[in-house]
């Protein structure tokens, strides 16, 4: 993943990690890839890792995209567990993230700073999470008012100390589904970007407008994340089908539906962060 957003960073584009569930989202994440000639992040939730276990995952991404013509990285989101990351690494996860954004500072840098250590051994990318990045995702939840967004001090200290391959800092997007127009902190961004030299994950990205993702990219953010969209693209399209067809119960074609649903949102996203054609 670290090289696939160093050149993501320098050309000026993102590179999309959208959240996987199961076999068929996989697909549909590495076709989608495939038929854009896009780089991608497949990446995979600790609630998702726990529901299948990491063997089943790994044998299912390896079948899917270990022989693709694109660059496909299999990525950790948000995971607060020191045990699940050595697993995820040790199974063959080419990155994890580690957010101990919930910890005081000085905790959140120093358990960073050994998934760091744990990880550049093995070649594995990391990134880290700094400020509180609101909304509902996994089991980590924030209450809105407690949501703060990163400091641009402790972010350049952050980085340099711990040196992630790839930073989250909170800039004022949330999970979930926004319920009001988002505010984001464009001049936060600009700052953190300028002044680490990180490649910037944007999380929060189900329902940010166009214009917003492109500005957002154009200020420094390298891998945008999509996961609540796919969630709903991945049950919304399951039974839009068999809503049409309801005397119909022919499983395989439900699947199909589902597939192609999640295929189209992901082409659209690569296609919107500019990641097409840059295998
Ligand atoms: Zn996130």
């Amino acid at each position: 993943m670290k090289a696939m957003l160093s050149k993501a960073a320098s050309e000026g584009y993102a590179v999309g990690a959208f959240n996987i569930l199961d076999y068929n989202s996989i697909k549909a994440v590495a076709q989608a890839a495939e038929e854009t000639n896009a780089p991608v992040i497949i990446q995979t939730s600790a609630k998702t890792v726990i529901f299948w276990g990491a063997a089943p995952l790994i044998s299912w991404v390896r079948e899917l995209a270990g022989s693709s013509s694109v660059p496909i990285a299999l990525h950790l989101d948000h995971c607060k567990d020191l045990d699940l990351i050595k697993e995820c690494i040790d199974s063959g996860w080419t990155s994890v993230m580690i957010d101990a954004s919930s910890k005081p500072f000085e905790e959140n840098l120093a358990l960073s700073r050994q998934v760091v250590q744990m990880a550049r051994p093995k070649d594995i990318t990391v990134e880290a999470e700094l400020g509180a990045i609101v909304g509902v995702e996994d089991d980590i939840h924030v209450k809105e008012q407690e949501a703060h967004l990163a400091d641009p001090e402790q972010a350049v200290r952050f980085c340099r100390e711990v040196e992630p391959d790839c930073f989250a800092p909170a800039i004022g997007t949330a999970h979930g589904v926004y319920k009001g127009e988002p505010k984001i902190a464009y001049g936060l961004l600009e700052e953190i970007a300028t002044k680490t030299a990180v490649p910037i994950a944007l999380h929060g990205g189900t329902g940010l407008a166009d214009d917003v993702f492109k500005k957002c990219i154009s200020l420094g953010c390298a891998k945008v994340n999509i996961s609540t969209q796919l969630k709903y693209a991945f049950i919304d399209g399951f039974v839009a089908y068999h809503e049409a067809h309801n005397t119909q119960y022919n499983p395989l074609k439900v699947i199909d539906a589902q597939f192609n649903e999640l295929k189209a949102g992901i082409i659209e996203k690569i296609k919107l962060f500019g990641s097409a054609g840059k295998a």
